[in-house]
């Protein structure tokens, strides 16, 4: 099955403009919630997302940590860009 994931709800949760790092809470349609490391210069580019444990992993359901996200960063940043090009 084809994994899409839809951001519904982000926010900033640490911006530090020094080192370009950033991180962003991502609540997916599934109703996972992410958190992402991002870089900027000056492109974005995710480099990892960390699954908060406030459900079952939708793909594994492990509700603990577990590596699926990993397979799916390339959409993830997809999907991030859109919604922050929408914000900008
Ligand atoms: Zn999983």
């Amino acid at each position: 099955m084809a994994f899409n994931p839809k951001i519904t709800d982000m926010e900033v949760s640490d911006i530090n403009d020094k080192t370009q790092l950033y991180q962003y809470v991502v609540t997916l349609n599934d109703k996972s919630k992410y958190r992402l490391f991002l870089s900027k210069n000056p492109e974005w580019n995710l480099q990892a997302a960390n699954r908060l444990l406030n459900i079952p992993c939708p793909m594994c359901r492990k509700d603990y940590y577990c590596k699926c996200m990993d397979k799916h960063l390339d959409k993830l940043e997809a999907e991030f860009l859109t919604k922050i090009e929408a914000q900008a």
